[in-house]
C-alpha cells in the first residue's frame, strides 16, 4: 500500500469485508470533492444536503459494480426538487447536480442530524441507476419508484425489488468541515454473492448480518461526516469485533467531462433551421449543468454558412 492512499483519510472509497459472515462494505467520504460540487451552484440548503446524499449515493453504489466508463444515478419526480443527476467514472471523477423550483421549496428545511426528506424535497418519481461503458457496449439500467423517506432507504427499496443483492446503506451530508464546507459520507454493506448452486445459508451467517446492519445503523450521521474521523478508525470503532479486514482506497474528485469541443460538437448536431436561429445571434450561450461553466461561442464555431 502506498503512503498517498494510507494517508489520505478524505475524498475515497474505503473498501472493507467481513470474512466470518461474507459481508463486502464500502465507507465513502467526501469533502473537498462534495463541497466544490454543491459550491458551483448557489443551492438552497435542503437542495444541497439531498445533492450531497445522492452524490455520496452514486460513489457507494458504483463501488458494488465492476465497470469500466460512467456510473449515473438520476431521479426524476414531482416535487420541489424535480431531477438530481450524480455520476462517478471508473477513475473516481465525480460530478453532479440538482433542478429545482425555488418557489415550492417555500422554507423547507433540513434538521441537524437528519436527512433530508424523499417525500418533501423529491416526492413521487422514480430513482435510475445506469452503467455506461461507451459505444458499442450494452447500457445497463435499473429503474424504481422512490419509496423510502430517505435517498438510503429509496435505495434499499430498490435492492428488496431486483432480489439480487442484499444490502444496507447509511448515508449523510452536511456543513461540517473546516469554514462549514459542506462533506458527505456512505456506508454500504452486501452480503457477498454466493458462488455457484443454492446455498446453505448457516444461522450465525444469518445472525452476521443481522448483527453488521445493527452495527451499521448505529454509525451517527455525523459520524459519517467528521474530519477529525479516520474512515477506518470508524470501520473499526463499529465492527473491531467482527474482524473487519480493510482494502485499498480509491480516490475521488470533483471533475466535470465538460469541453468547449464537445458543447461546439453537440450544437453542430442540431436541426439546421435551429443551427440557423442561433447563428443570427452575436455569441451562443451554453452553461454546463453540472459545473455550471460557461462557454460562449461565435456564430463561425457551429454555422457551417458563417466560416464561409
Ligand atoms: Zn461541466
Amino acid at each position: 500500500m502506498s503512503i498517498e492512499t494510507e494517508t489520505r483519510s478524505d475524498d475515497l472509497v474505503q473498501p472493507f469485508r467481513i470474512d466470518p459472515f461474507a459481508l463486502r462494505g464500502r465507507l465513502v467520504r467526501l469533502g473537498p470533492t462534495v463541497d466544490r460540487i454543491l459550491s458551483q451552484h448557489d443551492y438552497p440548503e435542503p437542495v444541497a444536503a439531498i445533492l450531497g446524499e445522492a452524490i455520496a449515493l452514486a460513489v457507494v453504489l458504483a463501488g458494488a459494480l465492476k465497470y469500466d466508463g460512467i456510473f449515473t444515478l438520476q431521479t426524476k419526480s414531482d416535487g420541489p426538487v424535480r431531477l438530481i443527476v450524480a455520476d462517478v467514472s471508473t477513475e473516481g471523477a465525480v460530478r453532479g447536480y440538482a433542478q429545482y423550483d425555488s418557489a415550492r421549496l417555500g422554507d423547507l428545511t433540513v434538521r441537524a442530524g437528519q436527512s433530508p426528506s424523499v417525500p418533501k424535497l423529491i416526492g413521487a418519481g422514480y430513482i435510475a441507476f445506469t452503467v455506461d461503458q461507451g459505444e458499442d457496449t450494452e447500457r445497463y439500467q435499473g429503474i424504481v419508484e422512490l419509496v423510502g423517506a430517505s435517498l438510503a432507504e429509496c435505495a434499499q427499496h430498490y435492492f428488496r425489488q431486483s432480489e439480487q443483492i442484499q444490502a444496507g446503506i447509511k448515508l449523510s451530508a452536511a456543513r461540517s468541515g473546516p469554514d462549514g464546507a459542506w462533506r458527505a459520507g456512505g456506508l454500504m454493506l452486501q452480503r457477498v454473492p454466493p458462488e455457484g448452486g443454492t446455498p446453505v445459508i448457516a444461522d450465525d451467517v444469518e445472525d452476521g448480518w443481522r448483527r453488521a446492519m445493527v452495527l451499521m445503523s448505529s454509525a451517527t450521521p455525523a459520524e459519517l461526516v467528521d474530519p477529525e474521523l479516520p474512515p477506518r478508525r470508524l470501520l473499526f470503532r463499529l465492527f473491531h469485533e467482527e474482524q473487519v479486514r480493510v482494502f485499498r482506497t480509491h480516490a475521488l474528485e470533483a471533475r466535470c467531462r465538460c469541453s468547449r469541443e464537445r458543447i461546439a460538437r453537440i450544437l453542430r448536431s442540431f436541426p439546421a433551421e435551429d443551427i440557423e436561429d442561433m447563428g443570427k445571434d452575436e455569441v451562443t450561450t451554453v452553461t454546463c449543468e453540472f459545473c455550471n461553466t460557461r462557454y460562449d461561442f461565435a456564430p463561425e464555431e457551429f454555422v457551417p454558412a458563417a466560416s464561409a
